[in-house]
């Protein structure tokens, strides 16, 4: 059984990732959350340093010629990266370690580290998506847009993930994934294989 220290979250944007993981956080001792490089411009109510490194083109194209990172990929015109050292000494230090990137970055994420396990975090619903990124009121509607087509390409990703969990009631999606974590047995009902039926009707 893998050792369940480093785990990979992604979804569509909007499904309420940093929610769920901001949620269990707190609950898991010595927790890590990697904080991304990115060259997007912070959401109102993001920190600096906490949410993710803000930084200009220049400086990620530094970090990327140094090899400094364990991923990265263009999302909506702006680059994201995962910083390899503090995930390195996290991990070194025995801490579970939360990654929140796309599907490219999670496959790459496997094949650096085939321990890793990959949580897709699902929407009820398309329509869902749009209403929760309406909502959280920091997306202009033509980003929101693109924003949801590039959520149709990830959800055909699902399947190559090790668990796929529905972000419908946030307690119980915070709760099926501690069970993920902590490797429980319940953890099976969410493999990909037995949910990717219900998960494609539900899409
Ligand atoms: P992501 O990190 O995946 O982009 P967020 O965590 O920012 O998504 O959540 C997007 C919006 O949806 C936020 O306004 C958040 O409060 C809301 N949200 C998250 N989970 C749920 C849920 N289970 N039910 C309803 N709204 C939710
Ligand atoms: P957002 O702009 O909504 O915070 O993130 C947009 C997308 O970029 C999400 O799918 C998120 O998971 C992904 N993302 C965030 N950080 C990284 C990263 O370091 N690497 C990769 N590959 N994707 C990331």
């Amino acid at each position: 059984m893998k050792n369940r220290k480093l785990i990979v979250c992604s979804g569509p944007s909007g499904v309420g990732k940093s929610s769920v993981l901001k949620k269990i956080l707190g609950e898991i001792p010595d927790s890590f959350f990697s904080v991304s490089a990115t060259t997007r411009a912070p959401r109102p109510g993001e920190i600096p340093g906490v949410s993710y490194h803000y930084m200009d083109k220049q400086e990620f194209e530094r970090m990327l010629a140094e090899n400094a990172l364990l991923e990265y990929n263009q999302y909506a015109g702006e680059y994201y990266g995962t910083p390899t050292k503090p995930i390195e000494q996290a991990l070194l230090d025995q801490r579970t370690v939360f990654l929140d990137v796309d599907p490219n970055g999670a496959f790459a994420v496997r094949r650096n580290r085939p321990d890793a396990v990959l949580v897709y975090i699902a929407a009820p619903s398309m329509q869902e998506v749009r209403r929760r990124l309406e909502s959280r009121g920091d997306t202009p509607p033509e980003k929101i847009e693109a924003r949801l087509k590039q959520a149709q390409w990830e959800n055909q990703q699902a399947s190559n993930y090790d668990y796929i969990i529905i972000n419908d009631d946030l307690d119980v999606c915070a709760k099926e994934l501690l069970a993920i974590i902590a490797g429980s047995e319940s953890a099976e009902h969410y493999t990909a294989d037995k949910r990717i039926s219900i998960f494609k009707e539900e899409m």
